[in-house]
């Protein structure tokens, strides 16, 4: 059963695709044509009250007021990047934060989002994983980190990646819902093409389950083999790399979509070997696939350091010169510490401690 969002009484109607809107609504005594209305205000024209919805009777706006809400989660902190890169931190509901990420390039602008608070998959590289899990978010606080942006800048944003806090597959259900909402024609709108999600590799059903939106998958790899990957990346125990890759191909024949993105943070002397590159090609020969190579952004108390260019450089000509597809990835938003997949808050780390 789906757990309903309530906010003191009200209900928070951002995260609630167009049945559950429905079935929501004939609760509080309102009818399917009161949700056909009410739906695109929220979705296609971004309605931050219910007032504005004129073609509703005030009879209905009445009911909506009392009992829903349409709130987007309060900016505690917009920070801009040199390079234009901005992030966000929200204050949720209960206090905690979270971050989103936008970052405008020269054909696209991207959305990152986060899908928990904390992350309990503990890799050693990331930052959020140094942060506890707290919990996952809900549908409508996953949903509200496009609306932030799209509240600022409408009708700018073209793609979508679950490359913020948390592992996005460990929250299917509220993942799920948002995904509905960002591809339904009669609310945001994306193609498939435009939104990946991206995981360390949670394998049971996740991805099998993902399958079915058709969105692009991103898989955080990270090493090439299972001791190197099992010592970075805690998950690689559960889920081995063998496991990883047969649902990776699994996920090409059963979501139509072109290849798979997997992602490769290059570590000085961990991962980054000749022999490491090489490695590679072999594991994903047989995959159509993107390898993006990430140069490692550092953070305040890492133990890591990151590959430089050249070695950057001289990896992904290995993987070229042997037929795999592979790009150094260009960091953004490093001044201020907003690169996908580090963000954390020190607002939570104070929390925790408090
Ligand atoms: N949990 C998911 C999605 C969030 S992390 C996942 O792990 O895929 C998004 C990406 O950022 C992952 O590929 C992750 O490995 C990478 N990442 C984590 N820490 C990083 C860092 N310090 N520098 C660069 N990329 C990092
Ligand atoms: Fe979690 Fe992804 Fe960070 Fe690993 S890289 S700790 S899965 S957010």
């Amino acid at each position: 059963m789906r757990k309903i969002e309530r906010s003191a009484s009200r209900v928070n109607l951002l995260g609630l695709t167009f049945d559950q809107l429905k079935s929501e609504f004939s609760q509080a005594g309102l009818t399917p044509l009161d949700a056909k209305r009410v739906f695109p205000w929220i979705h296609m024209k971004l309605a931050k009250s219910f007032d504005v919805m004129t073609d509703a009777p005030l009879r209905v706006r009445k009911i909506l007021k009392e009992n829903y809400s349409i709130d987007r989660p309060e900016c505690a902190v917009l920070q801009k990047s040199s390079d234009g890169t901005q992030k966000a931190l929200l204050k949720l509901e209960d206090e905690n934060f979270i971050e989103t990420v936008l970052i405008p390039e020269e054909k696209r602008t991207t959305v990152c989002v986060s899908s928990q608070i904390g992350c309990a998959m503990g890799c050693k590289f990331c930052r959020t994983g140094t942060q506890k899990f707290t919990r996952n978010l809900t549908a409508a606080e996953i949903i509200s980190q496009v609306f932030f942006w799209k509240d600022l800048f409408p009708k700018t944003i073209t793609n979508i990646v679950f490359m913020g806090m948390g592992e996005p597959l460990l929250n299917f259900e509220n993942l799920s819902n948002a995904l509905t909402l960002l591809l339904s024609e009669k609310a945001h709108n994306f193609s498939r093409h435009k939104i990946t999600v991206s995981t360390s590799g949670i394998v049971e059903n996740a991805i099998a389950d993902l399958a079915k939106f058709g969105v692009k998958l991103a898989i955080s790899l990270h090493a090439s083999d299972d001791e190197k990957r099992s010592s970075i990346m805690p998950v690689n125990r559960k889920y081995p790399m063998e496991n990883v890759l047969r649902a990776a191909k699994e996920y090409l024949q059963n979501s139509n979509t072109s290849h798979i993105t997997f992602e490769y943070l290059l570590l000085r002397g961990a991962n980054d070997s000749d022999e490491d590159a090489i490695q590679l090609v072999k594991l994903l020969r047989s995959i159509k696939c993107r390898v993006n190579l990430i140069l490692f952004n550092n953070w305040p108390g890492s133990s890591f350091s990151g590959s430089d260019r050249n070695k950057a450089n001289n990896f992904s000509r290995l993987l070229l010169s042997r037929g795999i597809r592979a790009v150094v990835r260009k960091s953004r938003g490093e001044d201020i510490l907003a690169a996908c997949g580090q963000l954390s808050t020190e607002q939570n780390r104070f929390n925790s401690r408090a």
